[in-house]
């Protein structure tokens, strides 16, 4: 691991103003991802700024919604009774994710920045542009089964391997974040992942130096229909293959709104216009989530080996969608 300087931040502006004057320093807070990262020589910041001493941690009713620290864990965010009432969707895609004690750990804010866990990224031997930008994309005719098939480009085929933030797109979560100069603004959890594009190096549309403060959830009315389901290779402790985040809103025997947000299939959560379209005003039938799985998948655009993705996202927006609309 490489040398770095350690700054234990005392409070949110400080925290920012010390890793906006530093192109090289980076937020640390549970640190499950970016130890990981620097010890792997992935990512080679030369100051870590520690976040866990800011009061980032609390989960509140706010605005008819909810408001959840950034620096709340992963665990106290799943079990919190504003959560599990109110969104138990949330509940699910989070502790669909990692291991107990990784949860224990994780944050919120850190969750949503996890990177990529595309094995060329971490193979520093290999080619790739999200690593070193114009070194190439290994993944692209390599060995790509866990890769996207939605929004890809030749520069990036990698996927976005969090489950929170797919939860969190069906629930219309905002992201606050704040900059140096203590200005805070808030980014719409669909706008804040990024496809890559030729940039695949940037993640996100966060600036270096802003800091997530909170996530904020407005008043639910899918508590009722809502269902998380992640396919993987194993039962637990393995990324998705393929994560959908369904949620409905019924009104005597109809579907007043639908939400369909697939993760493991792209570079971001992945929201379908298309299939949420197709739910809308229909019964809950599985007539019409067989439809709505064809209008989610319809673009894809499988690499040589993961063509399985698109029946496998199709099945599970079906299964996802026959569970949410049960009663609860
Ligand atoms: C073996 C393993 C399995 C896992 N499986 C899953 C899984 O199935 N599903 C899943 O969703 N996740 C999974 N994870 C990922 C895990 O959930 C993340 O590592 C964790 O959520 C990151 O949170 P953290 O607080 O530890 O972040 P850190 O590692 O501390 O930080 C991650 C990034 O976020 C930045 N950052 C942190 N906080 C802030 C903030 N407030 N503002 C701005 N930037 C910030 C850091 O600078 C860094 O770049 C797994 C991790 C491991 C190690
Ligand atoms: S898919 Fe993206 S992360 Fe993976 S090798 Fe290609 S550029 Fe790198």
């Amino acid at each position: 691991m490489r040398p770095f300087q350690y700054v234990r931040a005392s409070d949110a502006d400080a925290a920012a103003r010390a890793v906006a004057a530093n192109p090289q320093a980076r937020f640390l807070a549970g640190g499950t991802n970016i130890l990981d990262l620097m010890k792997e020589d992935v990512e080679r910041p030369n100051e870590l700024v520690d976040l866990t001493r800011l009061e980032l941690t609390e989960i509140k009713a706010a605005g008819g919604g909810v408001s959840i620290g950034a620096l709340a864990t992963n665990t106290d965010t799943a079990n919190h009774p504003l959560i599990r009432h109110n969104y138990p969707l949330l509940t699910q895609a989070i502790v669909a994710g990692a291991s107990a004690q990784l949860r224990n750990m994780a944050t919120n804010g850190g969750n949503l920045l996890q990177r990529t866990r595309c094995q060329y990224f971490y193979d520093t031997a290999m080619p790739c542009n999200k690593r070193d930008p114009g070194t190439g994309c290994g993944a692209l005719e390599g060995l790509n089964r866990m890769h996207a098939i939605l929004g890809w480009s030749a520069q990036c085929v990698a996927t976005y391997p969090g489950d929170m933030a797919n939860a969190l797109y069906a629930l219309d979560a905002v992201v606050r974040v704040r900059g140096a100069g203590g200005r805070e603004r808030t980014i719409p959890i669909g706008e804040f992942h990024r496809l890559p594009g030729d940039t695949p190096e940037q993640d996100t549309n966060l600036q270096h130096g802003e800091l997530i403060v909170a996530i904020e959830l407005p008043q639910s009315t899918f508590a009722k229909h809502s269902y998380y389901l992640k396919v993987r290779d194993r039962a637990s402790y393995a990324f998705a293959l393929v994560a959908v985040a369904a949620a409905l809103e019924l009104d005597r025997g109809t579907i007043r709104q639908a939400r369909v947000v697939l993760g493991g299939v792209a570079h971001k959560p992945w929201r379908s216009p298309e299939a949420e379209a197709a739910l809308s005003g229909r019964p809950p039938s599985e007539a019409s989530f067989r439809q709505a799985a064809e209008a989610a998948l319809k673009d894809a655009k499988p690499l040589a080996h993961n063509a399985y993705k698109i029946e496998l996202g199709k099945r599970a927006i079906v299964r996802t969608l026959m569970r949410a609309s049960r009663v609860a």
